[in-house]
């Protein structure tokens, strides 16, 4: 009896075995499995990736590798053209079947289409489905037929739809070609870096499907009761740190939301609550996707078109001294070295020292959105953008722009013991709560009680807040209105 012909499973931001709906498909077809990850040349372009997520995918791929390892298969590394390298791996292999999971990234919608026209053309079968989402961006419209731009329109149409079942158990083992084809190392993607600055990092992370699973299951366990009192305290450990593993697609939201809806059932009705808040914020992460898809310019350039002409202010310095945490503003200082030292910041803090950057300091929020991708291991181009975007007042649902964040407000109201900005500041640490957030209205008896020498232990803040705050609404109030 001859062999069916084997399916190759091309692996991208789908770095997991479990609810793999391509992996499903591959096993459903009968033949040999050749999973495949190739380390294409728009991803070793400088800045596709940064370098906090070369150190993860790096991680990633090596649990990923070793999972399938587990199951008697293997993991081929490739590197280069993705249209070349698949072409090649089907005349090693003798594959007629390709399948993966859709990414929704512009530069990635171009290249799949591309390689599907490809296939199809040479008589393949080229099968795409939806791995990372919950709703596909185009099954989501309003009652005019067009994407939302809104997100509780949005929220609740995705309520009106079903969610696709999980995928089925994994079999033990795959199986695997007769022969199987050539893979480069891993290491020669060279994605970890060649200093090694990752030791904070990797304290604090374990990429992969088993540190995903083992995360989530802590989540639920745990700090879910309090999600909705907790989420926005940069002090508490009140949200669940999945953005990384989502963004890899070590786990699935749909596995998210199954596991919650069994965990929910008998459960409190403050448990539900808890449990709908937390899929609420996941449906953020849906209404990303649906813009990112919707509106791919969005990447670069405002939704809003009219603030195309904003006036930023160009200060290097002023860049540097906020990527580095040495603003002056301790909340804001806090969360920029919070994120240089785990690759990863709170989403309060996000907002906070994005609206510094945008507001106080009036740098385009494009340079902001270029250091955050560059140092979270989160960094995911839909979410990113939508978190700029919104800051900056110039995208979908936006905060608008005369709502400028206070950032002494801020750290008193979400660290109301200050535990967070001591934890990153460190040089504040001795200074009383009431003046941690704003260490220049301080007597000069407290500073040197403190230890503090402004200007010298720590920065004079880089601008007046009120000063500030007004040149910013004047300067967006001269815009043309939309
Ligand atoms: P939880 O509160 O546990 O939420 C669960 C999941 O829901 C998150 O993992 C995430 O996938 C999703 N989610 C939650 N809040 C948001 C949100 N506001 N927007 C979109 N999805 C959300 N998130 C990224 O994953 N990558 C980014 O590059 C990114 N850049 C951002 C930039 C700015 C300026 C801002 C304001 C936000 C950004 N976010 C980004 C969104 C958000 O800050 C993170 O998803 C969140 O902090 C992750 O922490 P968590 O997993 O503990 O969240």
């Amino acid at each position: 009896m001859t062999q069916k012909a084997p399916t190759l499973v091309w692996f991208r931001q789908d770095l997991r075995l479990h609810d793999h709906p391509a992996l499903q498909w591959a096993i459903e077809q009968g033949g040999p499995i050749v999973p495949v990850y190739i380390w294409s040349t728009e991803e070793q372009a400088t800045g596709s990736l940064g370098s906090a997520s070369k150190w993860w995918l790096h991680q990633s791929l090596d649990a990923l590798r070793t999972s399938l390892e587990q199951r008697g298969s293997r993991l081929i590394f490739r590197s280069g053209d993705p249209l070349q390298e698949l072409n090649h791996l089907a005349k090693e292999t003798g594959a007629r079947q390709l399948v993966w999971h859709r990414l929704y990234e512009p530069y990635a919608v171009r290249r799949d289409t591309e390689i599907k026209q490809w296939g199809l053309a040479q008589g393949w079968t080229v099968h795409s489905l939806n791995g990372s989402l919950l709703h596909e961006p185009w099954e989501i419209q309003t009652a005019q037929g067009k994407p939302f731009q809104v997100f509780t329109p949005f929220w609740k149409a995705c309520q009106q739809k079903s969610v696709q079942p999980l995928a089925r158990a994994l079999p033990k083992s795959f199986k695997t070609p007769v022969r199987w084809p050539g893979s480069v190392s891993l290491s020669s993607f060279k994605l970890e870096p060649a200093i090694d600055w990752s030791a904070g990092i990797k304290a604090c992370w374990q990429p992969g499907e088993a540190g995903a699973q083992q995360l989530f299951r802590a989540f639920i366990n745990g700090a879910i009761e309090r999600y909705q009192e907790d989420r926005n305290r940069p002090d508490l450990a009140g949200t669940s740190r999945l953005s990384p593993h989502l963004h890899f697609g070590e786990i699935s939201p749909r596995q998210i939301v199954n596991a919650l809806l069994h965990h929910a059932a008998g459960q409190s009705l403050h448990r539900q609550k808890q449990a709908d808040a937390f899929v609420r914020e996941l449906y953020w992460r849906e209404f990303a996707y649906h813009l990112i898809y919707h509106f791919p310019h969005t990447v670069h350039q405002p939704l809003r078109a009219h603030y195309q002409s904003f006036k930023w202010n160009r200060n290097p310095g002023h860049l540097k001294a906020w990527q580095r945490g040495r603003t002056g503003y301790p909340i804001v200082d806090a969360g920029m070295r919070e994120l240089w030292h785990t690759g990863w910041m709170h989403n309060r803090v996000r907002m906070i020292v994005a609206s510094f950057l945008v507001k106080h300091l009036r740098l385009p929020w494009q340079d902001g959105a270029k250091w955050f991708w560059d140092t979270l291991v989160d960094a995911d181009l839909a979410n990113n953008t939508l978190g700029w975007q919104w800051t900056a007042g110039c995208g979908a649902d936006a905060a608008p722009y005369f709502r400028i964040f206070n950032p002494t407000l801020q750290g008193k109201k979400f660290d109301p013991d200050g535990h967070y900005t001591r934890q990153w500041v460190p040089e504040l640490a001795q200074l009383p709560t009431h003046f941690l957030f704003e260490p220049w209205s301080a007597p000069e008896a407290v500073l040197n009680q403190a230890g503090v020498k402004l200007g010298q232990t720590y920065p004079e803040p880089l601008v007046d807040h009120a000063q500030a705050r007004a040149e910013a609404l004047a300067a967006f109030a001269a815009l043309p209105k939309g």
